[in-house]
Order: structure tokens, then C-alpha cells, then sequence
């Protein structure tokens, strides 16, 4: 049986996506109709990312057995009534690997204090090791996990914490509003990996920064509702909060303006902290068509009553 599926992505996307799709299609044994346009109701399955020509109303589709989507947030998408198909998130090792090295990177730049240093005087400040330096892991998933399990692997003290109980090699887990607060007292840097969910929003807030100790670092490639965009800006000037990478913002493009691109100590990066790589994340897409054709669980199901 031939499926056809449907790129929903962005007709930008396309080109990147065209032959690591049919190369890792072909590789699954799939017989698959790979194709930009088609009518809705003739579509088997559909590759979606949020944007301008992707589809905002999904009754037409009623063949459509599972929307797979490119990015691994989902937030514009779970909450679309007219979506009543399995939705799966992406869960990419190439994804994964450039998280890895953005949060390594820039927890390095922050233990090392790397932005301090000066090429004019001679003043020795040496920084502790990475054992004596706590790291809180804000969401314990596909990134907060690999995240947390690499800075361990240097030595670093990781601190978890998750919506469940959850037990990660490496990683000191935690979860409940008790957890966060352990977690938080102790971290001398935070990396925030939750998805953007009612229950996240604000996550970071005056409360719960006033709970970390004098100058922690804060690095944030989730998403921008997670942090009160004043309560750390009132953080970073009271010292509370010594400094803070922030990738993800409410608003995107960050408007010029804001406070952030000013701020001393904020390091403003623009939403790259991690992409889905179509080398690797083919191969997922066309592992859960394959499931899908042969009635298996299907790979990264959004739970939508949880929001992620
Ligand atoms: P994931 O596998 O779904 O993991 C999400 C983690 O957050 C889980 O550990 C989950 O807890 C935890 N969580 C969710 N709601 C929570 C709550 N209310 N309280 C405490 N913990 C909560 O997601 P992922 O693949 O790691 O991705 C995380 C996020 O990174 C994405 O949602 C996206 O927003 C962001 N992202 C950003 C970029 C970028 O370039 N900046 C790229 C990719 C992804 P449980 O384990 O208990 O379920």
C-alpha cells in the first residue's frame, strides 16, 4: 500500500527536507507519495511545523492517521481542537547533541567566568572546580536528561527536577513544589528544559529566585513563558541572579528595545540553541510511518491533557 504523506513544514523547509526524507523512507521499506500539496482527504499521515502555510484546521483531513511534528515543543499545536489524531514531538539525536553543547557551552562560559576575565591586568581569580559548582536541571526529558547526564560527566553536581518521579543516572532527581525549591536553594546555575504548558508559565519568578543563592546563572533554551521577564530582570540588578543566557523569548524575534539586549550580564541568543538536523531526524520520521503502517505504538506521543 502506498501512504501518502504530506509535508506541512513550511514550503522553506522543503528543500532541506525533500531527500533525507525519501532516503530514509526508502531505507524503512516504506512505499510512500512524499508530496507538498494534496487533498485533504487523501492524506495517510502529515510532517507539520508551525507557520505561515501550515494548516490551522485538521477536519479536512480525515484519513490522516498521525500528525509528526519537526520541532520537539509543541505548544502552538496541542492545543488545536480540531487536531484529533495521534501528535508526536521530535525526539532527534542531532537535536539532542546541539543542546548539549549550548547548555555545556554556555554553563562553561559561566563556571569559568569567561565574560569576567580581563586582557589588560594581571589579577589571578581562580574558579572553583565543576564538583563545587550545583547545576538545577529544570525538566528531565529527552534534553534536560542528556543535558544533565554531560555537565555530570565533568564533574558538575546536577540537580533534576520533573513533573514525576523520575530516576536519571547521574542526575540527584527531584519533582513537587518542595523539589523545586531544594533544587533551586542549592544551584548555582539553572538550565531551564520544560515545555511551555499552563503549569510552567512564570516558572521562574520572584518567588522562586529568591530562592537560589546570591549570584546564580540562569540559562534558558525552553521556551520564554517559563521566566517573569521582570522578576529577573529585577533579580539580575538586585545580584541575585549574577547572569543569564536566554534563547527563547515571549516574543520572537526579541523586539528591539527590550530590556534584555541592553542588560550587562544577559547574553541575548536567537532561538538556535538547538534545531532538528534532517540527517537524523528523518529517520525518526520514518520509523513512526513505519510503526503506523504496522500497527505499532507510535514513537514520542503528545500526551495532549498534559500539554507536552
Ligand atoms: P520532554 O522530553 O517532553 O521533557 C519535558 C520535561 O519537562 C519532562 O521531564 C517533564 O516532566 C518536565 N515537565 C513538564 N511539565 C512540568 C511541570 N509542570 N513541572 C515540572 N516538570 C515538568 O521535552 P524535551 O524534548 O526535553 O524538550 C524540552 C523543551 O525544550 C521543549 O518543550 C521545547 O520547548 C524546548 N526546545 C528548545 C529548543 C531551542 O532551540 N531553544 C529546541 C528544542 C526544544 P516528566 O518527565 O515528569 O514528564
Amino acid at each position: 500500500m502506498t501512504l501518502t504523506i504530506l509535508f506541512a513544514a513550511g514550503a522553506n523547509r522543503w528543500p532541506l527536507w525533500e531527500s533525507p526524507l525519501r532516503r530514509a523512507l526508502h531505507q524503512a521499506g516504506i512505499a510512500a507519495d512524499l508530496v507538498t500539496e494534496a487533498a485533504p482527504e487523501a492524506v495517510d499521515v502529515m510532517i507539520y511545523a508551525p507557520g505561515g502555510d501550515t494548516p490551522a484546521d485538521f477536519t479536512p483531513y480525515t484519513r490522516c492517521k498521525a500528525v509528526l511534528s519537526l520541532w520537539a515543543g509543541v505548544e502552538r499545536i496541542v492545543g488545536n481542537q480540531t487536531l484529533t489524531q495521534p501528535l508526536c514531538r521530535m525526539v532527534d539525536p542531532g537535536l539532542t547533541q546541539g543542546m548539549v553543547e549550548y547548555v555545556v557551552g554556555h554553563a562553561l562560559r559561566a563556571h569559568l567566568g569567561v565574560d569576567a576575565l580581563s586582557q589588560t591586568r594581571w589579577a589571578p581569580k581562580i574558579p572553583p572546580l565543576a564538583a563545587e559548582r550545583p547545576v538545577a536541571m529544570l525538566g528531565l526529558g529527552a534534553l534536560g536528561a542528556a543535558c544533565g547526564e554531560a555537565l555530570a560527566c565533568l564533574g558538575f553536581p546536577v540537580l533534576g527536577w520533573s513533573r514525576t518521579a523520575k530516576d536519571v543516572p547521574m542526575i540527584e532527581c527531584h519533582h513537587g513544589r518542595e523539589g523545586l525549591r531544594m533544587v533551586l536553594e542549592q544551584a548555582q546555575i539553572v538550565v531551564t528544559l520544560l515545555p511551555a504548558t499552563p503549569a510552567t508559565e512564570n516558572i521562574l519568578n520572584a518567588e522562586t529566585l529568591s530562592w537560589l543563592p546570591e549570584g546564580a546563572t540562569i540559562i534558558n533554551p525552553g521556551r520564554g513563558t517559563l521566566i517573569d521577564d521582570d522578576a529577573l530582570l529585577a533579580a539580575l540588578d538586585a545580584g541575585r541572579v549574577g547572569s543569564a543566557t536566554l534563547d527563547v523569548f515571549r516574543t520572537e524575534p526579541l523586539p528591539q528595545g527590550h530590556p534584555y539586549w541592553a542588560h550587562p550580564r544577559v547574553t541575548v541568543t536567537p532561538h538556535i540553541a538547538a534545531d532538528t538536523r534532517p540527517s537524523t531526524a528523518a529517520t525518526v520520521i520514518a520509523e513512526n510511518v513505519r510503526r503506523l503502517r504496522d500497527g505499532e505504538p507510535l514513537l514520542h506521543c503528545v500526551d495532549r491533557s498534559a500539554g507536552y
